[in-house]
């Protein structure tokens, strides 16, 4: 269970995100919705701590998140993958190498320094490009590739990370319809065959309606909604 309590973010003297309180149960596919500036972002950034929150507290089962530091954050930030709009791929690294980058965390400091890679973590690899329907572009370029293609590649290095949560933020802004589904389900997929929790940032009503278990609704840093999809009447 993630629980934010009180959760603040200030930038100059201006709140991003203000009083945010909330529970997220394990396994649980959660959209955060709302319009630009709303907060999504950096709500979803104070939980794996890229951003720093100004107050309030925030914890995962009995682990202190506001507080770690060093080795722990870096463990922390592992455990919650995050995945981006822009897909920050390596554009000039082959796509099973920039999902081999997922693996970092799962072996030794001197091997993962070196690139040396084990039968094992290639097979790992290759399996999650194959879950995606992206193995036969395991050896290009991964700016060779389209935007949903990118973005498939991005969520199988974080499912690699073998995550408790998957954060992200906007992940299907810059792609069409097509891939836009395509990545949804993706992200649909790691939530129901592995249990993964999702944290999605979407623009989309719509989207959110039909993918969440639950939303939560922001507006200028506020939280102003948190139910079933289907509780939700009014436009946040
Ligand atoms: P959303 O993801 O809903 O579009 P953001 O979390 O990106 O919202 O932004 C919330 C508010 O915080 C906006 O007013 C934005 O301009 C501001 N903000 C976000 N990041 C920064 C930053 N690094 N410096 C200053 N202001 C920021
Ligand atoms: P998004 O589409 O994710 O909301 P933005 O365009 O709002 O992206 O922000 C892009 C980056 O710029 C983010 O890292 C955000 O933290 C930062 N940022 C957003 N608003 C501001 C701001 N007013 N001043 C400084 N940095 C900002």
């Amino acid at each position: 269970m993630l629980v934010l309590d009180g959760v603040d973010r200030y930038y100059n003297n201006k709140a991003a995100v203000s009083g945010v309180s909330l529970s997220i149960p394990s396994g649980s596919f959660v959209g955060v919705i709302g319009r630009s500036g709303a907060g999504k972002s950096t709500l979803l950034r104070m939980i794996n701590r890229l951003v720093d929150p100004t107050a309030g507290s925030i914890r995962f089962d009995d682990l202190d998140v506001t507080r770690l530091n060093g080795q722990a954050l870096r463990d922390w930030r592992a455990r919650c993958a995050m995945i981006f709009q822009q897909f920050n791929l390596v554009g000039r690294l082959d796509v099973l190498t920039n999902v081999l980058m997922g693996r970092l965390n799962k072996v030794s400091t001197p091997r993962a320094l070196m690139r040396m890679w084990s039968e094992e973590d290639r097979a790992i690899a290759l399996s999650a490009l194959e879950q995606f329907d992206i193995a036969n572009l395991a050896a290009q370029r991964a700016d060779s590739l389209s935007g949903g293609q990118q973005q498939r590649v991005a969520i199988a290095r974080a499912l690699v990370q073998e995550p408790d949560a998957i954060l992200a933020d906007e992940p299907i802004a810059s792609l069409d319809p097509r891939n836009t589904k395509v990545v949804m389900d993706a992200l649909l997929r790691i939530n129901k065959h592995y249990g993964i929790t999702v944290l999605c940032n979407l623009h989309s009503l719509d989207l959110a309606r039909n993918y969440c278990d639950r939303l939560i609704g922001m507006s200028a840093g506020r939280l102003v909604f948190d139910g079933a999809p289907a509780a939700l009447t009014d436009d946040v």
